[in-house]
């Protein structure tokens, strides 16, 4: 069963039948008072020709008048926006009823007329006729109120006519009775693009409002960390660009920390993916309830994190909340029944007038957070004048790499690596210096993490061999070359084949090749490293494990690679003379490489006395300041002939 009000405005949902009620309203606004003036003037003119000047005061003609004046008067005063839906349905429903009231007291007023005055009834339907057609036309926003003067008043005249002598009446009749169709088919074609209109606008609203919803779904998932429901990277710097660029540098006094996390890599894999997740989720939530009301908190890494506070905090709290983030994650994480335990190192700063960017602020951050790591992990350290100074003199060593000059400062410097047994030189280990014209000496590792940073690491150390082979070239043939490859060259594919080139190019057969690679080459990914080692083993070169025992991870690599000889890490060698723990530790250390048929050498030995130890406990070969410093070509060839001697 239809409502009155669907039956009234046939749509297809409520929304949709609320749109057409405004819309209806909207329509009809304008142009009611013209309807009322309409019939005002329709029932005027039916009096004065028909009663004439005869006025009385209480009589339907003043009743209808009266009617109609007040209700033109009462929408020309309804001109405000109505949003109230009910009360414009009391406004539509209260029209309905006038419609019919004042249609019917016209029809009915009209009727007393023709019977009082029968040679007046042509103007009589006339005057009812136009009120009719008037009346449907104004409400033609309205449809189905729209029929309702068609049908009380038209209809009847019509049919009034019809029914009257004379072919000219019958004629009208039949006129107004077309005229009517048209005007009610009219109606329903009106009704009908009503509807569709509003049908339309609707699916143009439900399209856009899905587009909207659509983009700003997007946008959440662009700007947000999936694990943790954290903001990301991006949405981090733009929080930054946007609230606190001015022009482009970053507003002073805001605070930036960068949080990464210790031990993430050994828990994730002991325990898993979900362990190292859950370890991910529980610290991000620890720092949201802990800052989240006054900084953005980010997950800008696998396991890095990054607050940042807008409006800038004091020294002491600045110190307060790098203490918090430490205790935050020393507290241990619950993962199934098991309590997980990591720790946090993290670099903060405060922007001043020398932070002239975004990526100024985060490189400063960073740069603390290294310094953090390096000081012993498990601390905060706030970005400094040293570390400004540091970070100048590390931008201005980039500057001078990227130039052509520098080249020219580069030199190599040989030391020998000795055969315990026989004292003969059994290597030479290659060994860059750089003497800068701005600096002065440059330390290997200062320059080769520089060259690392700035991704040319392979091109440079390729250049070196180059020159340490031409010098290779005119020693006995008896003496090798011990070349040092940098951890993130040989994590590269295709690293292999250039070194061989360069080989292939000089006078030194491959056999008398060594590269030397550190544990840190294996740390990330080893599929990579092993196979470029494998490709220059089958060449004929020879792989030296580097810097033994100064990780973590040098037994592991052991048993991963096979590789020709163990370099001992200096620090093992400082104290054997003193100390026998260090005594029985290298011992057990020669015996283990021993065990694995692997040769090894013994770094840093600077004393006679270190070096009858040593050869007493079966190492292999050894080198350091004891056999001579590093020296240029020449010297060293003279070295060597004075240990062959
Ligand atoms: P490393 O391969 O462990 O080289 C041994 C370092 O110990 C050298 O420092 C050497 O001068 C120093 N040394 C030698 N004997 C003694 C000693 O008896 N006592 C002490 N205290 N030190 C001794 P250097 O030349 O400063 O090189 C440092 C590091 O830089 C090297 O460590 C190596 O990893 C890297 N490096 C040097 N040259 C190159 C190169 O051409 N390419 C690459 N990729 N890395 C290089
Ligand atoms: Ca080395
Ligand atoms: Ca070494």
């Amino acid at each position: 069963m239809l409502s009155p009000l669907q039956l009234l405005f046939p749509a297809t949902s409520a929304r949709e039948r609320c749109e057409q009620i405004r819309e209806t309203f909207r329509g009809l606004r304008k142009q009611i008072p013209l309807l009322y003036a309409v019939a005002l003037t329709n029932l005027v003119g039916m009096h004065v020709s028909t009663d004439g000047a005869e006025f009385v005061w209480i009589s339907p003609i003043t009743w209808l008048s009266a009617l109609l004046v007040w209700r033109m008067i009462y929408w020309l005063f309804l001109q405000a926006d109505r949003d109230d839906l009910s009360a414009i349905l009391r406004e539509l429903y209260r029209l309905i009823f006038f419609t019919v009231v004042l249609c019917a007291g016209f029809a009915i007023w009209a009727q007393s007329l023709i019977t009082r005055y029968p040679d007046q009834t042509e103007i009589i339907l006339l005057y009812g006729t136009l009120a009719a057609l008037g009346a449907a036309y104004g409400l033609a926003s309205f449809p189905r109120a729209a029929i309702l003067p068609l049908l009380i008043l038209g209809i009847p005249v019509a049919g009034r006519l019809l029914f009257m002598d004379g072919a000219a009446n019958r004629g009208l009749g039949v006129s107004l009775c077309l005229v009517l169709m048209l005007f009610m088919r009219l109606l329903y074609t009106h009704n009908e693009a009503l509807a569709a209109l509003v049908g339309n606008k609707f699916a143009l609203k439900r399209e856009h409002d899905r587009a909207v919803r659509a983009e700003r779904a997007a946008r959440e998932r662009a700007d947000r960390d999936v694990l943790t429901g954290l903001a990301n990277r991006a949405l981090l710097l733009s929080e930054i660009e946007n609230r606190l660029t001015i022009g482009s540098a970053v507003r002073e006094g805001s605070v930036l920390a960068i949080s990464d996390l210790d031990g993430f890599k050994p828990a994730n894999d002991a325990f898993g993916h979900a362990a190292g997740d859950a370890i991910l989720r529980e610290f991000g939530d620890r720092l949201v309830e802990a800052f989240g009301s006054e900084a953005v908190v980010a997950r800008i890494g696998g396991d890095e994190f990054a607050l940042f506070w807008p409006d800038g905090l004091s020294a002491e709290a600045i110190a307060n909340r790098g203490d918090r983030i430490i205790d935050l994650a020393s507290r241990p994480i619950s993962w199934e029944g098991k309590k997980l335990r990591v720790g946090v190192s993290c670099g903060v700063t405060q922007a001043g007038p020398r932070t002239h960017s975004q990526s100024e602020f985060l490189r400063q951050a960073d740069s603390a957070l290294y310094k953090a790591k390096e000081a012993g992990k498990g601390a905060w350290r706030l970005y400094d004048s040293t570390l400004l100074e540091l970070d100048w003199r590390r931008s201005e060593l980039e500057r001078l790499l990227l130039g052509r000059e520098f080249k020219h400062e580069l030199a190599m410097v040989y030391q020998p690596i000795v055969c315990c047994d026989s004292s003969r030189i059994h290597f030479l280990e290659a060994l860059a210096r750089w003497k800068s014209a701005d600096f002065g000496d440059i330390s290997p590792p200062e320059f080769i993490r520089t060259a690392e940073r700035l991704g040319m690491i392979s091109q440079l150390n390729e250049w070196l061999l180059e020159r340490a082979l031409e010098s290779a070239g005119a020693w006995d043939h008896e003496v090798g070359l011990s070349f040092n490859l940098s951890a993130a060259q040989i994590g590269r594919e295709g690293a292999a084949d250039r070194l061989l080139e360069v080989v292939r190019n000089s006078d030194v057969s491959p056999s008398r090749v060594q590269f030397e690679v550190t544990e840190t080459a294996f740390l990330a990914e080893i599929s990579i490293p092993r196979r470029e080692i494998e490709i220059l083993q089958n060449a004929g070169c020879r792989i030296a494990l580097d810097d033994f025992g100064a990780g973590h991870a040098s037994i592991s690599c052991l048993l991963e690679l096979a590789f020709d000889v163990v370099k001992f890490d200096g620090c093992l060698i400082r104290n054997i003379e003193r100390c026998s723990r260090s005594r029985g530790i290298v011992l057990s250390l020669i015996e283990l490489c021993h065990a694995a048929n692997t040769p090894c050498v013994a770094e840093h030995v600077e004393t006679i006395e270190q070096f009858e130890l040593l050869r007493a406990m079966g190492c292999d070969f050894a080198q350091g300041y004891h056999f001579g410093q590093p020296q240029p070509d020449g010297q060293v060839v003279h070295t060597r002939r004075a240990f062959l001697e």
